[in-house]
């Protein structure tokens, strides 16, 4: 059985956090003068809401997902890291990651000194549960999976995941940060069934955000306070917060982009795979691509002395002459592929 209490570190677990001054007085009040703000340069003076109730109340209908059950961070990369500081016990426990995936599970476990244990996908991009259990031990406290998967593109199989959900004791994290160019729904609708679930999402890709760094993280309440309770007070500023409410306000133009990527990658797919120095496309459910090359650091190199760059992914395992090349707009894609049209 999963039981929170056993994985929360005992340090976090006796933690008494900091108490800032928006978290004592909580109502409405017209005269503040209890956080040492300047009463001068509004609204840039006032401490932003530590908890971003408002943003919340959007993304919770958006995503049909409670408000209580929603993180909100400094990119994804920050619940990352707060995971492994929450559950982690340095050079004592451990996580279990499928390999290749997104970078930074590894590097956040090498800041926080624990060991990252890698299950190789097969030739397919699919994991298998038992496998990854396998890797487990008593100190495994985070799984960590990311569907669609970064390189690779594809979805990782539902009924994969929720064989480890159901016997993995630990917290499972299901990375989503590609879902909306997936034709699936979101793990986050199966938080009720799984206490142990974390699902992350992200406004940097479909949404089109990535320099605001808004990170999502779903997950039960009893989890969500946890991260709450190490997070820096003010971690999500004022300009991120409007700039989210703003964009949330017009869902329709991010439907909008999302539709034009998804017929913008068909293309691309399509003309790629007539050229004559590609070797193979896989299925993807993300807005890149992963693509075999006959020589990917010699068609990288070309291509950055054109001035268009892509992601050479030659040295990740399974990955070998593979490019990740990202769908761009309709112009972009076309300058790319007629420089690929030049090599041979
Ligand atoms: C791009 C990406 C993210 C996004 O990270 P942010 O810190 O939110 O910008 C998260 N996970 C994966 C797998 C990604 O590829």
């Amino acid at each position: 059985m999963f039981d929170l209490n056993n994985i929360i570190r005992p340090n976090i677990k006796a933690l008494k956090p900091y108490s800032c001054a928006r978290d004592e007085f909580k109502g409405e009040a017209s005269v503040f003068l209890d956080a040492n703000e300047n009463p001068y340069n509004a609204p840039f003076n006032r401490y932003p809401d530590p908890l971003q109730w408002s943003v919340k109340e959007r993304i919770a209908e958006i995503k049909g997902v409670a408000k209580e059950s929603i993180f909100l961070g400094n990119g994804s990369d920050e619940p990352i890291d707060l995971m492994y500081r929450a559950f982690c016990e340095p050079r004592v426990d451990n996580v279990v990651a499928i390999n290749p995936t997104y970078g930074m599970y590894e590097v956040c476990a090498d800041i926080n000194d624990v060991e990252y244990r890698k299950v190789e996908l097969d030739e397919n991009f699919q994991f298998s549960a038992e496998k990854l259990l396998a890797k487990a031990d008593e100190h495994t406290k985070v799984m960590w999976l990311c569907s669609p998967n970064n390189p690779t593109g594809n979805l990782l199989q539902s009924t994969e995941i929720e064989k480890l959900l159901q016997a993995f004791n630990g917290i499972v994290v299901v990375d989503e940060a590609y879902i909306d160019f997936a034709e699936t729904v979101s793990f986050s609708c199966k938080l009720n069934q799984h206490p142990n679930l974390i699902v992350l999402q992200t406004f940097s890709k479909a949404w089109g955000s990535a320099a605001i760094r808004l990170g999502m993280a779903f997950a039960s309440k009893e989890i969500i306070s946890v991260l709450n309770k190490i997070k820096y007070p003010y971690n999500v500023n004022i300009l991120t917060q409007k700039q989210a409410l703003e964009l949330m306000s017009n869902a329709d133009k991010v439907a909008d982009w999302v539709k034009t990527l998804k017929g913008e990658r068909c293309k691309l797919i399509d003309e790629l795979q007539n050229l004559e120095i590609v070797k193979g496309i896989y299925p993807t459910d993300a807005n890149f691509v992963l693509t075999k090359v006959k020589d990917a650091n010699a068609t990288y190199a070309h291509l950055v002395s054109k001035g268009v760059i892509v992601r050479n992914r030659n040295s990740v395992s399974l990955c070998g002459n593979c490019l990740r090349i990202t769908v761009g707009t309709p112009e972009e894609n076309e300058i790319l592929l007629k420089e690929l049209k030049t090599l041979k």
